[in-house]
């Protein structure tokens, strides 16, 4: 799934190019594309696109009176609509522009969970970005500390907890524990000073260097082209030690992380499935 660094070059990227064009016509192109019955998109005809922004993983299309929050999900894309064909593959939705051009958010795969929510007024207020915690690129270490206090579970799932803190997901939260030479099945209360620290760094460096691979790019990248020193790496050497890069996996992701590096040697089982496994 696109993180923080993608979208937030991919609004980057779509600011520059749509930015001051007036919409002409919205048109969810799957049933399950738009999320909200009020405000109608309508309510945006002939007006400018204000600016392409980002809340968490989410772009947001401001039109001023009203705002198209789009969630791209695992296999979203939102793109310049070259050929505007009538029926196109993956198509959820198209953004027609006064100019002629337009923006196509597609989905591939079968989930549809991407979608768009048309928002008036503050978009913070109302779902999705509703209870969002804060913008993981602006959370430092005297933020951090209580949020680690307030929900004491394991330093994985913290990171990739949206209500916590937004815009991080499985690559950064493997790159982030890796930076930071945490275990990612530490538990967040018993982080002492030091960890908080670290934590906070890798945190903003793992950020900034996606955003600068991203930012070189034309279009977003694909998971296994980002710059990684574990995720995607298991079974290969660990950048910083040497050690194999190790996995713990389940169903729907990979904790991939080095042993040397994070956790003092020790080799991560997941306690909820490996009492079986005895
Ligand atoms: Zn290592």
């Amino acid at each position: 799934m696109p993180e923080l660094p993608e979208i937030q070059a991919h609004a980057e990227r779509l600011d520059a190019a749509f930015a001051t064009a007036p919409l002409e016509r919205f048109t969810p192109l799957a049933f399950t594309a738009l999320k909200t019955a009020s405000p109608p998109p309508e309510a945006a005809y002939d007006k400018e696109l204000v600016f392409v922004g980002r809340r968490g993983k989410h772009l947001l299309l401001d039109f001023g009176v009203a705002t198209f929050v789009v969630h791209l999900m695992q296999g979203g894309r939102l793109k310049p609509d070259e050929k505007q064909a009538a029926k196109p593959r993956f198509g959820q939705a198209r953004w027609r522009f006064a100019d002629g051009r337009a923006l196509l958010l597609t989905e591939a795969g079968t989930e549809r969970k991407a979608g768009v929510w048309v928002l008036a007024g503050d978009p913070e207020d109302q779902a999705p970005l509703l209870g969002l915690g804060p913008d993981a690129d602006t959370v430092d270490r005297s933020q951090l500390a209580p949020l680690l206090q307030e929900h004491p579970m394991r330093l994985h799932g913290f990171l990739r907890d949206q209500h916590i803190i937004a815009g991080l997901g499985r690559l950064l939260a493997n790159e982030v524990c890796h930076r930071a030479r945490l275990s990612p099945f530490a538990n967040t209360a018993k982080l002492d000073h030091d960890d908080v620290a670290q934590l906070a760094e890798a945190i903003g460096v793992c950020i900034n260097d996606g955003l600068a691979f991203e930012r070189g790019l034309t279009e977003m990248s694909s998971s296994a082209q980002r710059p990684s020193n574990v995720h995607h790496r298991v079974g290969e050497p660990c950048p910083a030690c040497g050690d194999t890069v190790r996995a713990v996996e389940y169903s729907r992701y990979t904790v991939a992380y080095c042993a040397s590096c994070q956790t003092g040697g020790k080799v991560l089982a997941d306690n909820t499935t490996s009492k079986f496994l005895k």
